[in-house]
């Protein structure tokens, strides 16, 4: 099993803000009486890039505890996702293929999955650390909820984005890890083994 960077405590934070970034989807999925039951798209198959060592190295703790067959499955499923995306972005393409996580419509890792996993569906926004503001609308199906209503709820990333950025300014100096800022897929980050 690889070595994991991260502490008892750090993962006990992350998993506490997880289950906080969840709190806040379901409030306003609630709200807007929305889920994806029945929905005919599945969204891990967008494509998103994924910025912290910390979420890198949980998405491990969560691989590490799968049987071997099962991590090669998962790792030969990340090849192909790879080879597939290099094809589209050789066309100009934005990818859409299938997460190497997503085994019949479901998250092998559903537990270690990423934040944006977790907040990707209801409409969202977060502020700027310069005070400009992103939004989200939500995806086409919460879209089509949404639409002409007055006052529709969303999910603030703001502070949830700010504890994930102190969470991985925290193991980076823990860990004493250097190097180029995290840009990477989920099967880039399988293929690449735990952080180091
Ligand atoms: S987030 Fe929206 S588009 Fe994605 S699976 Fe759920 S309902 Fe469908
Ligand atoms: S990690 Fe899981 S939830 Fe996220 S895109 Fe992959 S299969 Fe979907």
């Amino acid at each position: 099993m690889s070595k994991n960077l991260l502490t008892p405590e750090l993962t006990a934070r992350l998993v506490d803000l997880y289950a906080r970034m969840e709190v806040a989807y379901d409030r306003v999925a609630g709200e807007l009486a929305f889920s994806c039951a029945g929905c005919p798209d599945n969204c891990c198959d967008s494509f998103f890039l994924h910025h912290t060592v910390l979420e890198w190295s949980y998405l491990w703790l969560g691989l590490s505890g799968l049987g071997s067959d099962h991590q090669a499955r998962i790792r030969r499923r990340a090849e192909q996702y790879l080879a597939g995306a290099a094809t589209a972005m050789a066309r100009q393409q934005r990818p859409q293929i299938m997460c190497p996580l997503n085994e019949e419509g479901l998250c092998a890792l559903y537990s270690h999955r990423l934040m944006i996993c977790r907040m990707h569906g209801v409409p969202s926004a977060f502020t700027l650390p310069d005070g400009r503001r992103q939004e989200f609308p939500g995806c086409f199906r919460c879209q089509e909820l949404t639409a002409g209503r007055e006052n529709t709820p969303e999910v603030d990333r703001t502070e949830l984005y700010r504890e994930l950025a102190e969470l991985e300014r925290e193991l980076l100096t823990i860990s004493g890890r250097r190097g180029p800022r995290v840009k990477m897929t989920i099967a880039e980050m399988i293929l690449a083994g735990a952080p180091k």
